[in-house]
């Protein structure tokens, strides 16, 4: 099948996106890696009347650490965040997550904030973004929101974005929670979305004891899935696996896994328990010796 007719331009400024988004609403469709967008125009699930490419705006591959975050612009490629050094090192679930997506090919062109505008309830990035507490920004002609992850995914490729919007940027806090967080999932081959991924992050105090713990789970849902009352009721516990295990039951009490061709609910709800303490304790053998301390 091919699209249906729609016009096409390419804006060198984030200014002329913002006022095409503004002129034409609902009927325009901003293209960032075409990943997403480009299978949905040739299905005619989507039918905008104008694409707006981001590919010509300078700059919008921003990758970098500022103020004691990770500013990703809206250009920045899988494959880039794979590779990066920064983020290997200090968000290493952000490049394990990315390393998930498709295959090379696809994360060569794919985007971070594609992925997190398209909202798929498998997808690896929205959980990681709810995880480490991102914060998503959004501009309009009418100005800046900043949206807390935890309030952007509503719902099966619903985000709170809104008509008239894009994303410039999303910010991942740097520090210890972001060091030690590691990311897990299981597909069915190699390349396939996720029948169950989780991000997480346990920091531990010197103790031995959990400081803080912050943990996402895909495909759970159609949204990603978290508890914060669990969160809050892990930090001051020992992390044994008996722990960990009552933990990951406590935010699975929030999935609401389907039936599919691919799996049953209750077999996701298993390997989502699996996951859930294998990314945990991967997160807490990436905790420097000694632990963190809070002083
Ligand atoms: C074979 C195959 C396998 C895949 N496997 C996976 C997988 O394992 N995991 C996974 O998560 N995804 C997977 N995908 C989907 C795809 O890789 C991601 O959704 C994709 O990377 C999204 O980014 P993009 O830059 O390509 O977005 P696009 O396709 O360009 O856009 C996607 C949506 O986001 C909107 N959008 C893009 N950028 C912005 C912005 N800055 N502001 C506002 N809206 C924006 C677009 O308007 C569109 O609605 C797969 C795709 C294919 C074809």
């Amino acid at each position: 099948m091919k699209p249906a007719p729609f016009a096409y331009q390419r804006p060198t400024t984030q200014a002329a996106v913002l006022d095409l988004l503004a002129r034409h609403g609902a009927q325009a469709k901003v293209l960032a890696g075409g990943q997403s967008l480009m299978p949905m125009l040739a299905l005619r699930l989507v039918r905008p009347e104008l694409v707006i490419d981001l590919g010509g705006l300078e700059g919008a591959d921003r990758l970098a650490a500022r103020d004691g975050q990770l500013e990703i612009g809206p250009l920045v490629r899988h494959q880039q965040v794979v590779e990066s050094a920064l983020v290997r090192t200090e968000v290493p679930a952000l490049a394990e997550a990315a390393g998930w997506i498709g295959h090379l090919e696809i994360r060569n062109r794919g985007t971070v904030l594609g992925s997190l505008a398209h909202a798929d309830p498998a997808a690896e990035l929205p959980a990681l973004a709810v995880a480490l507490g991102a914060q998503m920004i959004c501009h309009s002609q009418a100005g800046e929101r900043i949206v807390p992850a935890g309030e952007f995914f509503l719902g099966l490729f619903q985000t709170a974005l809104a008509e008239g919007e894009m994303l410039v940027s999303c910010l991942l806090p740097l520090g210890a929670v972001a060091r030690a967080s590691a990311f897990t999932e299981f597909a069915l081959r190699e390349g396939d979305f996720a029948l169950a991924a989780v991000a997480a992050s346990l920091v531990t105090s010197p103790d031995g004891r959990v400081a803080e713990v912050r943990l996402a789970v895909a495909g759970m849902g159609p949204a990603p899935v978290t508890n914060e009352t669990a969160q809050a009721q892990l930090v001051g516990q020992v992390p044994s696996p008996a722990v960990l295990r009552e933990f990951a039951d406590a935010v699975l009490s929030q999935a609401e896994p389907a039936d599919d061709l691919r799996a049953t609910a209750s077999y996701r709800l298993k390997l989502a328990s699996r996951l859930i303490v294998e990314a945990l304790g991967e997160s807490i053998s990436r905790n420097p010796k000694g632990g963190v301390s809070r002083a």
